[in-house]
């Protein structure tokens, strides 16, 4: 993209509401807009981290489950159904907005936050044979909840884009089998997102679904909103929820000896077990003609708050600092106003790929202003384009991370 063509802009300012580091820096960077405490629009240069971020997590869903795309909008019934519509405390709802609107219609929906309750009648529909089962479905989608506390920018949004998992099983072993499975899965994910080294998996209650535990995926983080208690060389934590003495005992540690950390939930997955299928009589018949409840696991991972963890992890005083595997472009090309530098840049855009670089192509900015937008920004390569590099058909290369720079020619820049 050129960036005489991206509408958006950088500012020095943010409004003083805005706490977070993450909501500040993408704000500032041009990435997020806030239309509300707690919803954020993702401007073009946001959104292409939301879809790096994306792509990575559909890489490894799709090699155990198959993607469909469920609706935001349900009926009351569906989460009357599960005995939730009066429990689940983030739950919303829709309706007109307007006395014309209600005389077309005065039906509500609920605004979904989550879908288990909605996955499953599907499923009962359609697979109810063992011959049917296992299967596994995803979605990545946006979620709706009404959050008490929406002050920590991406972390906590009231609406905010999930992937969410659920898989069917005919029995327990069966389940907990492919429970393993995505557990890898996930644990790939934060590896290509460069989170792998600072996130732990994290034993919890299985709150709202299940007695069991369930296994949060926590990555450290100062501005993070949880607390766990962490055995770093085990590679293993335990949530608040389950340092209790009766859990020490069940689990045989003690929880004294951990260390007390700060971290932010970017997955969670659990082992639903029955409960929804027992709930919404959902049966599958064996080779013998037997009924049997179906099992479940439910998998999610926090696509936007994942954004707002690696802006909050990967910045420094200038900006943000990419990673190159969710950063919005590779190449920041940075042609120093002047015409030769900037048909020199045009060349290099085109031979770099244009999918690839964010070209600084504006003939009225100061270089100054040219080096300040792209430190804020943090795509990971700067390429700068001077009358001076020119001379020597090279181009200066610097490191956004480190700072280093080199000079390299043109004829030897390949993507
Ligand atoms: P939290 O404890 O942070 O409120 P949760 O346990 O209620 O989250 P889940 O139902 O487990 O959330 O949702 C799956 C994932 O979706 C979470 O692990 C998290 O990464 C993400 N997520 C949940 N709520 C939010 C939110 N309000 N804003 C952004 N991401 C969220
Ligand atoms: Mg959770």
């Amino acid at each position: 993209m050129k960036f005489s063509q991206n509408f958006t802009k950088t500012s020095k300012t943010v409004s003083a509401e805005t706490e977070s580091i993450n909501a500040k820096l993408l704000t500032r960077a041009g990435f997020i807009y806030q239309e509300l405490a707690g919803a954020y629009a993702f401007l073009p240069l946001g959104w292409r981290v939301i879809q790096n971020i994306e792509s990575i997590v559909r890489e490894e869903m799709d090699k155990i489950a198959t993607e469909l795309h469920l609706t935001s909008l349900s009926p009351r019934e569906r989460w009357q159904a599960t005995k939730r519509h009066d429990s689940v405390d983030v739950l919303m709802s829709t309706k007109a907005a307007n006395e014309v609107a209600l005389q077309k219609s005065t039906a509500e929906y609920i605004l979904n936050p989550t879908h288990e309750d909605i996955i499953t009648p599907i499923a009962k529909q359609y697979a109810n044979s063992y011959k049917d089962l296992p299967f596994a479905t995803y979605q990545i989608r946006t979620k709706f909840r009404n959050e008490a506390r929406a002050k920590s920018g991406l972390l906590r949004g009231r609406e905010f884009i999930m992937k969410d998992l659920y898989s069917f099983h005919t029995s327990e072993d069966n389940l907990k089998e492919f429970y393993e499975v995505a557990k890898e899965r996930y644990i790939a994910v934060y590896e290509k997102l460069g989170l792998a080294k600072d996130t732990f998996i994290t034993l919890a209650s299985g709150g709202d679904f299940t007695k069991e535990y369930s296994h949060e995926f926590q990555t450290l983080l100062e501005s993070g909103e949880d607390t766990i208690y962490l055995d770093r060389e085990n590679k293993i934590a335990y949530n608040k929820e389950v340092a209790t003495p009766e859990d020490a005992k069940k689990l045989g540690v003690d929880f004294n000896k951990l260390e007390e950390v700060k971290a932010s939930e970017v997955g969670n997955i659990f082992p639903l077990g029955t409960k929804y299928s027992e709930l919404l009589d959902y049966y599958y018949t064996d080779q013998d003609n037997t009924r049997h409840l179906v099992w479940m696991g439910s998998y999610g991972i926090g696509i936007s708050r994942l954004m707002g963890v690696i802006a909050e992890k990967y910045h420094d005083d200038k900006g943000l600092v990419w990673p190159e595997n969710v950063a919005p472009y590779k190449y920041h090309i940075i042609a120093l106003p002047d015409t030769a530098n900037i048909k020199a840049g045009e060349d290099i855009y085109k031979q770099l790929g244009e999918e690839n670089c964010l070209f600084d192509d504006r003939a009225d900015v100061s270089p100054g202003e040219k080096f300040g937008d792209a430190d804020l920004i943090g795509i990971p390569n700067q390429i700068i384009i001077s009358n001076k590099t020119l001379e020597s058909d090279s181009v200066e290369f610097v490191d956004r991370a480190t700072g280093k720079k080199e000079m390299i020619k043109i004829s030897e820049l390949t993507n």
